[in-house]
């Protein structure tokens, strides 16, 4: 008998054809594989292949407590429709309510409402809303860190180049509130053109995740996506190799994952 030559993993192809980590500059070793965005965000943690990178065992876990939070904060709207959905969703909220701090910071006191008067008038039309404060420390941290990690893995996949560690990513996030309250950036989503989600087969998930996205220059230098979670949030970034480009304070740079991370700050309602 002949010996069977050994079929490659899934894991082994991502890691040959992308040797290095997409999100720490380029030089790092691939050793893990990361399915960004997380397997997490979508309905029992089933997605179809297509964003898989190459990703260092560090860039890889920093994420997971904010990869937590914002699987949570994606199933808030709309609601779960079966009984695994609804167990799924409620298994997540109970481990992100197990973040130290998490739920005095989510939910809000009743004499801290007043903030949220600007959009009394359309949260009343909303179903089943349960008002979450989403601007505190922690909420932050994890948008910050998971949009700045999906717009560098969207570079990647739509210019095929790994940012390197001088270029620098801009997030900016939508809550549904916001979305419903007319304040999308509506020229950007123009410019992106009409959104995709992620398919294999028959099976796709655009329920759960759209993405659209701009390469302005062929060269591919820069690049800017706006991306829906279910009817929870949507999330605008950009990245681009040419840090000048973008507002100081207001972008952070691969390899942010392996530093104290530069919260951007979450948008507030205005009053
Ligand atoms: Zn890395």
């Amino acid at each position: 008998m002949g010996e069977a030559k050994r079929r490659e993993t899934f894991s082994e192809r991502i890691r040959r054809e992308q040797p290095f980590c997409i999100f720490c500059g380029g030089h790092t070793p691939s050793e893990t594989v990361e399915h960004y965005p997380p397997r997490s965000i979508f309905d029992g943690k089933h997605r179809p292949q297509g964003m898989e990178f190459g990703a260092c065992r560090e860039c890889n876990e920093a994420s997971r407590e904010a990869d937590l939070v914002i699987a949570t904060f994606s199933r808030m709207m709309p609601d779960a429709k079966t009984a695994a959905g609804r167990a799924e969703v409620k298994r997540l909220i109970n481990s992100a309510l197990r973040i130290p701090g998490f739920a005095r910071e989510v939910y809000p006191e009743w004499n801290q409402l007043g903030v949220l008067k600007r959009y009394q008038d359309v949260a009343s039309r909303l179903p089943s809303w349960n008002f979450v404060r989403l601007d505190g420390p922690i909420v932050a941290r994890a948008f910050t860190i998971f949009a700045s990690k999906l717009a560098l893995a969207l570079h990647a996949t739509t210019t095929g180049r790994i940012l390197p560690a001088e270029g620098a990513i801009a997030v900016q996030w939508y809550s549904n509130l916001a979305a419903y309250s007319g304040e999308l950036p509506k020229d950007f989503i123009v410019l992106c053109g009409p959104s995709r989600t992620l398919r294999q087969g028959n099976f796709q998930v655009g329920d759960q995740f759209r993405v659209a996205s701009v390469v302005p220059d062929e060269s591919g230098y820069m690049s800017g996506h706006f991306a829906s979670f279910r009817d929870s949030f949507g999330v605008l970034m950009f990245a681009t190799e040419r840090a000048e480009e973008l507002k100081k304070g207001w972008s952070v740079s691969p390899g942010f994952l392996k530093r104290p991370l530069t919260v951007v700050p979450v948008q507030q309602p205005r009053s």
